[in-house]
C-alpha cells in the first residue's frame, strides 16, 4: 500500500451470546481508497462495520483511524466517520431538511456553518428540490441518497456504507455509483458492503471477502473471482 493508512483494524472479534459474529478480523485501508466488504447474509459485515462506526464495542482487537484508537477516543473519531446503516427508520412528519438539520446539530456543527453544511449535502445528493418533502414520502433511491447525505454531514474522511445499493433499481444504482466516484475524486475513503459482487466491483480498489465472521480473502476483483471459481465461495457475482 503506497497511500498513508487511514483505517487499521487488528484482531477484531465480537460474539453475541453463543454466536461468534466476527472473529479475528484484521485489515488496513489507505487514504482515498474504496474498499468493498463482500459476504453472504450472516457473514459478519454489519457487525464489523458497526464496530468501526463506534456503534458496537468489540470483545477484543483494536481500531485505529488516523492513528487514533476509536475505543479510547470515540468523540475524537466520530466526526471523521460517516455511517450509512442498511436499515432506515422512517421518521414521520420530518422533512428532508429538518432531518439533516437534526443530524448536523447532533454532530455539533456550529450555528454559523449549519445552513451551509446542510445545503452542501443536499446539493451533492441532488435532494435540494425535495428538501421540504416528508421523508416517509421519498422513493427508495431518494431515501438512500438522504442516508448518504446524513453520513456526509460532518464532512468525514471515512465513509462506512452498509449495503447502500440494496433494493435499488439499475438507474438508482448507477446514480449511487456516480456519487461514490465523486466522493473518491474528493479524496474520501470508503468501505462499502454488499453480498453481490457486481454492486461493488467497478467502484472498489480492492475487495475483502468475509465468511463465518472471518476474512478469507483481501485483494483485487480478479483474484477474488479466481478463488471463488476454485472454492465456490458463497456470494453472488451478478
Ligand atoms: P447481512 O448481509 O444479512 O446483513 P452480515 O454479514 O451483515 O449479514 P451480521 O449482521 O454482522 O452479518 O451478523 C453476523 C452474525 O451475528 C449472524 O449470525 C447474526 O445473527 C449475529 N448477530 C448480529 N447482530 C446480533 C445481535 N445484536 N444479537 C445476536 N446476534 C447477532
Amino acid at each position: 500500500m503506497t497511500e498513508p493508512i487511514l483505517l487499521e483494524v487488528s484482531g477484531l472479534s465480537k460474539s453475541f451470546d453463543q454466536v461468534k459474529a466476527v472473529s479475528g478480523v484484521s485489515f488496513q485501508i489507505g487514504k482515498g481508497q474504496v474498499v468493498g466488504l463482500i459476504g453472504a447474509n450472516g457473514a459478519g459485515k454489519t457487525t464489523t462495520m458497526r464496530m468501526l462506526a463506534t456503534l458496537e464495542l468489540a470483545d477484543s482487537g483494536s481500531i485505529l483511524i488516523n492513528g487514533i484508537n476509536t475505543v479510547d477516543h470515540p468523540h475524537e473519531v466520530r466526526p471523521l466517520i460517516g455511517w450509512m446503516p442498511d436499515y432506515f427508520h422512517p421518521y414521520k412528519n420530518t422533512s428532508v431538511r429538518e432531518y439533516l438539520d437534526f443530524f448536523a446539530r447532533a454532530y455539533d456543527i456550529p450555528g454559523s456553518r449549519l445552513l451551509s453544511a446542510v445545503n452542501e449535502v443536499l446539493d451533492f445528493t441532488e435532494l435540494g428540490e425535495l428538501q421540504t418533502r416528508l421523508i416517509n414520502k421519498l422513493s427508495k433511491g431518494q431515501t438512500q441518497r438522504l442516508c448518504l447525505a446524513r453520513a456526509l454531514i460532518s464532512d468525514p474522511e471515512l465513509l462506512i456504507l452498509d449495503e447502500p445499493a440494496a433494493g435499488l433499481d439499475p438507474k438508482a444504482r448507477m446514480e449511487f455509483k456516480n456519487l461514490v466516484h465523486l466522493l473518491k475524486a474528493r479524496g474520501k475513503t470508503l468501505l462499502i458492503s454488499s453480498h453481490i459482487l457486481s454492486e461493488l466491483g467497478e467502484m472498489c480498489d480492492s475487495l475483502i471477502f468475509m465468511d463465518g465472521g472471518s476474512i478469507v480473502h483481501d485483494g483485487d476483483k480478479s483474484s477474488l473471482l479466481h478463488r471463488q471459481e476454485e472454492t465456490g465461495w458463497p456470494f453472488e457475482v451478478k
